[in-house]
């Protein structure tokens, strides 16, 4: 029963509902596993969370659904978030709709395959260190990660809280700021929640908003024909009045080491719950409770997981906490200076979302040249400003994405430049 899914976008199909009233209304919207749904199980990817049925929504659900949006599924990802293929899922892999011997990105892939096969209208995601935005820039689809705050994580079940943000993906800018529109109200539930409502129409006027064009984002490990179609995208939002402005980020040297040394420490204090008594997998309690804790999470969770947990464990662990943890943080703390130096210059950021196109399945199986390819998307997470992902041209038929970073709160701007760029691509010169 249910429709078919011939890319395994989908973890869990819904029952179809009764048509509510609404902006959203008779849009349909599929929902990344890691996002609660009340009564729909809720996995992360994961076995450990197998049979797991939350008893609230998301704040974010709740707000798609007042606005009359139609939940068709659960969407797979890689486990808890970590990956960028979603290969790292317990459920099997999603296959890239546009080319099915490649992955379609991650973690949020199955979102972005869902959106991009037109299984679905809008999808929400989830963004720590791109995986809104590389699954959008790998299924040609637009997809962005707010300001740290806009959108509460109220039902959001952690990965590495400080970094990650819900946020909307969908075909066209237009269906993504609606979206965004819709989930960024106020929540006094979560406390790093801010009341700054997104409220803003796209509009496709760019004229003499200036670009920054960092050096290290077209550099090293970037393929230079992906390179080239982004630098060709730009000159397009200059055709309609935009500056560029050359820069350079020196603080990327250190971003990926600061982001994994981050999200890996969070997360193995966050992936603490999972012993298989307050969720997932119970089993014999006679056993000793280590003995058991031990079984259930070896059981429970996939390598890339436990490998994080172990690498997050001793980053924190005393003896190594300044080494390792306190470091990514002053490292942290570059990315963001770095950031309001430019902004003092220019408004917006630009470059590719992903240093290369999709990747094909089973390339990536050593993790840390997995790792390499977020180079370009966690400087936004660790800062916590807006970023967008906007197709661009193909490349030998794949889809890239044109990423546009803005100051805090600044989505208007980046919603503007990216509209300004769909409209360039629609009339197809
Ligand atoms: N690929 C990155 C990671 O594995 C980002 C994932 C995400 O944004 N959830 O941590």
């Amino acid at each position: 029963m249910g429709f078919p899914d011939p890319y395994n976008a989908f973890i869990t199909q819904c029952e179809p509902e009764k048509k509510g009233e609404g902006r959203l209304s008779g849009y349909t919207i599929a929902i990344k596993d890691n996002i609660s749904t009340r009564g729909i199980p809720t996995t992360c990817g994961s076995r450990i969370l197998e049979g797991y049925i939350p008893p609230y929504n998301a704040f974010a659900v709740d707000r798609v659904l007042a606005e009359g949006a139609i939940i068709v599924g659960k969407t797979n990802m890689d486990e808890f978030g970590m990956g960028n293929t979603t290969e790292n899922s317990a459920y099997g892999p999603t296959l890239n709709p546009v080319d099915t011997s490649r992955v379609p990105g991650g973690s949020s892939g199955g979102s972005g395959a869902a959106v991009a096969a037109g299984m679905v209208r809008l999808a929400l995601g989830t963004d720590t260190g791109g995986s809104i935005r590389c699954p959008a820039a790998f299924c040609g689809i637009v997809g962005l990660k707010p300001t740290y705050g806009r959108v509460s994580r109220y039902g959001l079940i952690a990965y590495a809280n400080s970094l990650e943000q819900i946020g909307p993906m969908a075909r066209s800018v237009e269906d993504v700021a609606l979206l965004l529109n819709v989930i960024s109200a106020y929540d006094s539930r979560d406390s790093t929640a801010v009341p700054k409502p997104y409220d803003h129409a796209p509009d496709p006027n760019i004229q003499g908003v200036r670009i920054g064009l960092p050096e290290e984002f077209f550099g090293e490990g970037v393929d230079h024909r992906v390179a080239a179609t982004v630098y060709r995208a730009v000159e397009r939002l200059e055709e309609q009045g935009a500056e560029t402005v050359p820069c350079s980020m020196p603080s990327m040297q250190y971003a990926l080491s600061a982001y994994y040394t981050t999200c890996m420490s969070e997360a193995s204090s966050n992936l603490g719950r999972y012993d298989g008594v307050r969720y997932g997998l119970a089993d014999d309690f006679r056993k000793h409770w280590h003995q058991a804790f031990q079984e259930v999470r070896q059981k429970g969770f996939g390598k890339e997981v436990r490998r994080r947990v172990m690498l997050g464990t001793f980053a924190l662990s005393s003896g190594y906490y300044g080494k390792y943890y306190l470091k990514a943080q002053t490292a942290r703390e570059n990315v963001r200076a770095d950031f309001a130096r430019l902004f003092t210059m220019v408004d917006l950021i630009a470059g590719p979302t992903m240093p290369t196109v999709a990747f094909r399945l089973g390339e990536k199986s050593d993790p840390l040249s997995s790792y390499l390819a977020d180079i370009l998307t966690v400087p936004a997470n660790l800062a916590g400003v807006p970023a967008i992902s906007v197709p661009c041209e193909n490349v030998h038929g794949l889809p890239t994405g044109l990423q546009l970073i803005g100051r805090y709160y600044d989505e208007e701007r980046v919603i503007d430049a990216a509209y300004a760029y769909e409209q360039t691509t629609k009339k197809g010169g």
